[in-house]
């Protein structure tokens, strides 16, 4: 029997990168966690995304607790080098020097516990690079970059990290998007998704952008449903007899049948008053 392996970690915001992680290449189950000092501040999508970085890691946590995702965890991130095929990678916002947040330890214990019920990752730390368990970049040595991430104080973090995770639920709540984000990066991320030569954010106003970004994430995450209604309908249209009219019946059986009716519904419905609320803004 094969086993099959989440791609997506629940309690994040799903932000695909096109680039920068080999499809496929990670060894699962995953040996375990790595949390990395992102040594800078803010999400890093747009960095990962350019490709001046060649660089990736699978999650991202801020300071404010917000966790983004940029690599499929069955694929292969580009954060520790030989360790690549064998571990999750997650960023964390803020310097080497720094501490983490308590939102930052609380959302590592919840990623971690996660990872002990899909992947049987064990309750331990380890540094050792053939090991499993919460790890650290420098663990690796050279082999994975000669780098002394994440630095003595949040190395030191990962026994106050398993103990909370040991005290944690097994599935982890959602990702809220971040609430402190300012009006520039708001619109820079929304132009990241947005297609080149349709920037036209100017003059829309802050809640219909992130109203406007909710909708986007919301959308990515319906494409698979989407994907497999529209494999459904094509499948009935073939075997449509002629003169026969198509009807909402055989439609409505189509929808039941792909793969994850409830979502498709609740995009619908939300991406209907968000246009809603888009057209409200731009009108009045
Ligand atoms: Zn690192």
């Amino acid at each position: 029997m094969t086993v099959t392996y989440p791609t997506r970690y629940p309690g994040a915001v799903w932000r695909p990168l096109d680039r920068h992680f080999t499809a496929g290449g990670i060894v699962v189950p995953t040996r375990g966690l790595i949390p990395h000092v992102a040594e800078g501040n803010g999400s890093l999508f747009g960095w990962f995304s350019n490709s001046a970085s060649q660089v990736s890691a699978h999650l991202w946590v801020s300071k404010a607790g917000v966790v983004e995702q940029y690599v499929s965890l069955t694929d292969r991130a580009w954060a520790q080098a030989a360790g690549n095929r064998f571990w999750v990678s997650v960023e964390c916002e803020g310097y080497v020097a720094e501490d983490y947040t308590p939102a930052q330890v609380q959302r590592l214990a919840e990623i971690y516990r996660w990872g002990m019920d899909v992947f049987a990752w064990p309750a331990q730390i380890t540094d050792d690079p053939n090991g499993y368990g919460l790890g650290t970049h420098r663990m690796g040595g050279s082999a994975w970059g000669g780098h002394s991430c994440p630095g003595d104080l949040r190395a030191g973090r990962r026994r106050d990290i398993l103990a909370a995770a040991l005290g944690q639920p097994a599935t982890p709540p959602p990702s809220e998007l971040e609430d402190d984000m300012d009006e520039p990066t708001l619109r820079k991320v929304l132009n990241e998704g947005t297609a080149q030569g349709q920037e036209s954010w100017a003059g829309t106003s802050r809640e219909t952008l992130r109203a406007t970004q909710a909708t986007f994430n919301q959308a990515k995450t319906a494409a698979d449903g989407i994907g497999a209604l529209g494999r459904q309908l094509q499948q009935i249209l073939a075997q449509q007899p002629v003169g026969e009219p198509l009807t909402v019946d055989r439609m409505l059986a189509a929808i039941d049948a792909a793969t994850d009716p409830v979502a498709l519904v609740a995009f619908v419905e939300a991406s209907g008053a968000r246009l809603r609320q888009l057209y409200a803004g731009r009108t009045s």
